[in-house]
């Protein structure tokens, strides 16, 4: 069952890092119909991801970490906003459309590998809990992973950055995604505590990266497309737990 459970695991992070680079391809291909599309996969997402986050991350977390759990979000939350926007000079999701410094590129990837470790990390403690919160977990990472890839390939083409260097980038946090899954199991500490890390980070990603990215916009469709990524989930799990 173990091996079944972590061939699962690879599968859902290759995946996800497989998102990761077609976001950055639709950038540096310049896909202004993929990048309108992903622009609604940032809302949809977005509503999913908090769904899911604050329905079954954070109760599931409670019974794994026990008194520990509240700490370890809030932890995982502080932790990206250090490395994602503290330390690094300017940052936010969604295509980058202004010029920005070559540094800024640099160190928001810097800043990105620790938040999609943390993606991975996700994907394998859900799956210690069970394949129904692995797979939820899956699906909310997932939709995060094109906008994801956008939002640094964009970047790093924003600081003068080459085409390569853009998808390069896209692949790395992909890659980090991975490690974070193979790391899980291996560490007796995120074995315990990954769920509650990673539910501090999918918080600060859900709520205050994705959030933020469509909040000022004008027209009902990127908040119709947040409300039914909610509705989407609670459905979802309403079906899986039989009670539809
Ligand atoms: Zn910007
Ligand atoms: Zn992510």
């Amino acid at each position: 069952m173990a091996a079944a459970r972590v061939t699962s695991a690879l599968v859902f992070a290759i995946v996800a890092a497989a998102g990761n680079v077609i976001g950055a391809l639709a950038v540096t291909r310049r896909s202004t119909t993929s990048l309108r599309v992903i622009e609604h996969f940032v809302a949809f997402g977005a509503g999913f991801m908090l769904a899911v986050c604050l329905t079954e991350i954070v109760p599931a977390a409670l019974v794994r970490s026990g008194p520990a759990a509240p700490l370890l979000l809030l932890l995982g939350y502080l932790a990206v906003h250090l490395t994602q926007h503290t330390l690094t000079p300017h940052f936010h999701f969604g295509e980058e459309t202004h010029a920005v410094n070559a540094v800024a590129g640099t160190s928001a990837l810097v800043g990105l590998l620790l938040h999609t470790f943390f993606d991975g990390v996700a994907i394998a403690s859900a799956l210690l809990v069970g394949p129904e919160l692995g797979v939820m977990v899956f699906v909310a990472i997932l939709l995060h992973k094109l906008p994801e890839g956008v939002t640094i390939s964009s970047l790093m083409l924003a600081g003068g950055r080459s085409r390569g260097v853009a998808v390069r980038s896209g692949a790395l946090l992909g890659l980090a995604t991975v490690a974070g899954v193979l790391l899980t199991d291996s560490l007796a500490f995120l074995v315990r505590h990954g769920l509650a890390l990673s539910g501090g980070v999918t918080l600060y990603v859900a709520a205050s990266n994705l959030v933020p990215e469509f909040q000022g916009k004008r027209g009902w469709k990127l908040p119709a497309a947040f409300f039914a990524g909610a509705s989407v989930f609670y459905v979802t799990k309403l079906l899986l737990d039989g009670v539809l």
